[in-house]
């Protein structure tokens, strides 16, 4: 096998046939040997009786993976990689955003050029809000100051990779994948290509602000651990400085004699120590869940069923 293209898939029901179209029509007098596989992520609507109708029929190799239950798009990522065979994998989304004709211009860079194990397709120009996209940015500038590995703005999960990084990701285990480190953290060079984000055939996008605001979250603590330096410098200077005030209120109590005025500045140093306090907790314990979670090692998928094509 050649080519194997994952499509994760989550209340997609109106989009799957259309994107199997779309890629069965790209590749029609090509002769490449390509496999499609589907994972159904748990939808709620009728996207696996649609991905059974396709598969029943299917001239092409195809592959459906249907998940017990909503395990989210990196855990589909992960299954889509692990059930591939090609040479060459690609992940593209199910809503015909990103256009599948790409698919062979990446293929076509990969093939031509040993240097590069994967395309990423990137947006230069992010289509979407003014704020959310400042918001990303803000993130990108943060993580890529606090962690080693690259995070690149605008680069999206739409890539190929050849087999060798497939294997790589692959080898990489952990709950909690924020894919878009996993792919800079396994290495190897990536070839970043422009591309447009085209508008969603069908339905809506599965992203709303808070859960961007999560992943984002889980993106730092899975990357780096610079937030539990932060909380041990910051006890640092905190300690340094209050060493500092209590000689000159010593100093003060010798010279001047008692008063007991400053009972605001009392409240609010109280106050803010116990604000930093919090703070180093909850980043204390944003780790150790993870750590707690990582250490039942689960699963990262359960696949109730996987089906194949009759034709081979
Ligand atoms: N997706 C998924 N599981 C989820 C959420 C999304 O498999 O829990 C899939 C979805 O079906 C689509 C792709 O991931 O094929 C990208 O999702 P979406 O279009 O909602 O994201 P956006 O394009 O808005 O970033
Ligand atoms: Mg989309």
């Amino acid at each position: 096998m050649k080519l194997s293209i994952v499509i994760p898939c989550y209340n997609e029901e109106k989009n799957v046939a259309i994107i199997y179209d779309a890629i069965k029509k790209l590749f029609n007098n090509k002769k490449v040997a390509y496999e499609m596989i589907f994972v159904n992520d748990g939808s709620k609507d009728q996207t696996m009786n649609e991905l059974k109708k396709i598969i029943d029929k299917s001239e092409a190799n195809m592959k459906v993976v249907n998940f017990s239950r909503n395990f989210g798009k990196e855990a589909a990522m992960y299954a889509g990689l692990k059930e591939s065979s090609g040479d060459y994998v690609v992940i593209i989304d199910a809503d015909m955003q990103q256009n599948p004709s790409l698919v062979l211009k990446m293929l076509g860079i990969l093939e031509n050029d040993e240097n590069y194990d994967s395309v990423a397709a990137y947006q230069e120009v992010r289509k979407e809000g003014k704020i959310l996209s400042g918001f990303k940015k803000l993130f990108y500038k943060l993580i890529n100051k606090i962690s080693e590995v690259e995070f690149v703005n605008g680069a999206s999960d739409f890539r190929m990779f050849r087999r060798r990084m497939v294997d790589a990701i692959l080898s990489m285990q952990e709950y909690y994948r924020f894919s878009k480190g996993i792919f800079s953290w396994v290495g190897f060079n990536t070839y970043y290509m422009p591309y447009q984000v085209e508008n969603r055939a069908n339905g809506t996008s599965k992203w709303s602000f808070w859960k961007l605001f999560k992943y984002a979250i889980d993106g730092i603590v899975s990357f780096t651990t610079t937030p539990l330096r932060i909380a041990t410098v910051l006890g640092l200077f905190i300690s340094f400085g209050s060493f500092i005030y209590f000689l000159i209120v010593i100093i003060q109590t010798c010279i001047c004699g008692i008063d007991v005025p400053g009972y605001a500045s009392l409240i609010g140093i109280v106050l803010f120590l116990g604000g930093i306090q919090l703070l180093s907790l909850g980043i204390i314990g944003e780790y150790l869940a993870r750590t707690y979670i990582e250490n039942k090692k689960r699963p990262i998928y359960i696949a109730k069923e996987v089906l194949n094509s009759k034709k081979k």
